[in-house]
């Protein structure tokens, strides 16, 4: 299977990376980890960008982490418009800082930076998959 399932809307259907998705459809987070320098990318890369090698292997990942900034989007970009308002955001996940969204079911009293978020596996209406983050 390709990578067309993956996100809102998919801008690459295939990749060296695309068992990502197959992982998400079971409900399992996975990284890629470096074999040579041990770096370990979410989402993952099928190259190292700390030492360029393309050894990379699959490892799971906790998706437990801290919320480090959010913004809220009212004016999305083409293909988004119907989302909004909708809230991204940044988490760090034991170093590694991932990009999402966060639930669109937290209300704005609850989120917080420093609160503890975790990774939930969504499918959207129509069958497209992705990640989002909820509180822990
Ligand atoms: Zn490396």
């Amino acid at each position: 299977m390709g990578f067309e399932k993956f996100g809102r809307i998919s801008f690459t259907s295939q990749t060296k990376v695309s068992e990502f998705v197959d992982y998400l459809e079971q409900g399992e987070l996975r990284a890629t980890r470096c074999r040579c320098c041990e770096k370990v990318f979410f989402p993952p890369r099928a190259d190292c960008a700390s030492c360029l090698g393309g050894d990379m292997e699959w490892v799971g990942f906790n998706g437990c982490g801290t919320l480090v900034s959010f913004t809220v989007v009212n004016y999305a970009p083409t293909g988004f418009e119907g989302d909004v308002p909708y809230t991204l955001a940044l988490a760090d996940f034991n170093g590694i800082k991932v990009f999402g969204r966060l639930s669109s079911k937290l209300s704005m009293n609850e989120i917080k930076v420093g609160m503890k978020v975790k990774i939930d596996v969504i499918t959207l209406p129509g069958g497209q998959i992705t990640y989002q983050f909820n509180a822990a």
